[in-house]
């Protein structure tokens, strides 16, 4: 098959955040198994200097967007045969960062437009085109709106994923016209709540909606987790479906890293104790053969980490040492400063982003927290088993598909899960994966269930490929 796959990140190119990771491996795991997947994504000026090396200029050309006659140039390059195609316009594109500017907007109505102009000026025309998140959303729109008479897209049909439904691209209805170049006619499909929203119209034109987990998908027609698209989605689930994120086995392999000082694997895990002395020491805490607790991510309301505040006393009365690694929200930020200040015998945060010391946590510590209020999918828990660590995760979305309790009668299960988003249920539960870790064989077969899970794309791919093949 012939997909085309369109996302405003993309690694190895540009990543913000998960959706980066997934528009990196998912279309590379398409190609592996025989389908040709190409990717469109902005040419950012903040793309890295050797990344850009391997681009070459293809051709411009010009194309309308409303009123205005826009510049549109293609780069290609070809990564581990996967066809990038980047989409060159100094005006939109040359900025500090991929997002959070005034006129985004218009950049990615730009984009989203772009995507579509291109393909008879490279000669691709996809079976499927895959769209992700608000930046992308209005594709399917302009496909249905102004495309579908155009030779080459009369059959195209269209997947369009939610990876985080908070942002939707939502605006005044005032810029439909004159930003968006969408006729009044259309606007029906668009408006919600007296706004312009961009994801709202991906659900209601696109083929086929997909989240990054199954019980993300159910949870999004709630209006607890909606943010306000549940009534959208619940009328439309039929086209709805949830296929969980993989990660990069590669990337993230306890025995292979580069990062950490000791390789180890589930067989010879000796190096995974190793990595935590070393930890230790680097931080200056005490070298002592207790349970590490880690926790890496964004420091947000999101990641669940206002429960801490009623409970990190009682917490830090175990016999435990705790690393945080993160930025975020400033309140939390500083809880953690705080917390490194209050207990620095057994605590320490480092408020930064640093993609190596997050391996070496990995690798270092023997509990991983993740205490999410909601998680459409969650790539940290994944990572953090496939290091021996044991999971304690609040059981929603993605973290309730991939951590499964551990069973201490057959020695079943990878983590520990607690079912209610509040703190002495969290603490219960990091208390239990703290006495797990002191019983011996209970800590061999649970740190073993997850060391060896399969948390490969390839088997989400296959799940992509039967939606695009029903399509
Ligand atoms: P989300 O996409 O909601 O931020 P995920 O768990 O899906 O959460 O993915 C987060 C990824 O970003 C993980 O790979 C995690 O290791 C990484 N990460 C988050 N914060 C940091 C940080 N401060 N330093 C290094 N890596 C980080």
């Amino acid at each position: 098959m012939k997909i085309l796959f369109v996302a405003s990140e993309a690694l190895p190119f540009i990543k913000v955040g998960g959706l980066g990771d997934v528009a990196g491996a998912l279309p590379k795991a398409l190609v592996k198994k025989g389908h040709d997947a190409r990717v469109v994504l902005p040419y950012y000026s903040s793309i890295k200097q050797e990344m850009k090396e391997k681009c070459s200029y293809i051709k411009y050309f010009y194309f309308y967007l409303g009123w205005r006659n826009c510049y549109c140039g293609i780069f290609e390059a070809e990564v581990d045969g996967v066809t990038y195609y980047l989409i060159d316009n100094e005006y939109y594109f040359r900025r500090a960062a991929p997002y959070g500017e005034f006129d985004d907007a218009e950049r990615f109505a730009f984009f989203s437009k772009a995507a579509l102009e291109i393909l008879p000026q490279v000669g691709f025309f996809p079976d499927v085109i895959h769209a992700n998140d608000w930046h992308t959303a209005l594709l399917p729109v302009y496909l249905d709106t102004q495309f579908r008479w155009r030779e080459g897209f009369e059959y195209v049909k269209t997947v369009f994923s939610i990876h985080n439904i908070e942002f939707q691209g939502k605006y005044g209805m005032e810029i439909l016209g004159p930003v968006l170049g969408i006729s009044n006619d259309c606007r029906n499909m668009l408006e919600m709540d007296d706004c312009l929203n961009m994801m709202k119209g991906a659900i209601e034109r696109a083929n086929a909606v997909t989240t990054v987990s199954r019980s993300y998908a159910n949870e999004i027609m709630d209006p607890y987790f909606s943010f306000g698209l549940d009534p959208i989605l619940s009328a439309r689930r039929w086209k709805l479906s949830g296929i969980v994120n993989g990660i990069d086995m590669d990337t993230f392999n306890p025995e292979t890293d580069p990062h950490i000082p000791h390789n180890y694997s589930a067989k010879k895990l000796k190096g995974k104790a190793l990595d935590r002395k070393a930890l230790q020491e680097e931080l200056g805490l005490p070298v002592r053969d207790v349970p590490l607790v880690g926790m890496v991510g964004r420091l947000t309301d999101q990641k669940g980490l206002t429960l801490f505040y009623p409970i990190m006393e009682e917490l830090m009365r175990e016999d435990i040492q705790m690393v945080v690694l993160g930025t975020g929200y400033h309140d939390l930020e500083n809880f953690m400063r705080f917390c490194d200040a209050a207990y620095h015998d057994k605590f320490r945060a480092m408020i930064t982003f640093s993609a190596s010391m997050a391996q070496k946590i990995y690798a270092a510590s023997d509990i991983f927290l993740m205490p999410s209020k909601s998680e459409p999918c969650g790539l940290a828990q994944m990572i953090a088993m496939r290091y021996g660590s044991i999971p304690v995760v609040h059981s929603v979305g993605g973290l309730r598909d991939t951590v499964i309790p551990f069973n201490h009668m057959d020695g079943t299960g990878n983590g520990v899960t607690f079912q209610s988003f509040n703190a002495g249920d969290l603490l219960g539960a990091v208390k239990r994966a703290i006495a797990i870790w002191w019983e011996p064989d209970q800590r061999k077969k649970i740190v073993h269930n997850g060391m060896t899970g399969n948390y490969s794309w390839d088997v989400s791919a296959d799940e992509y490929i039967r939606i695009y093949e029903s399509l």
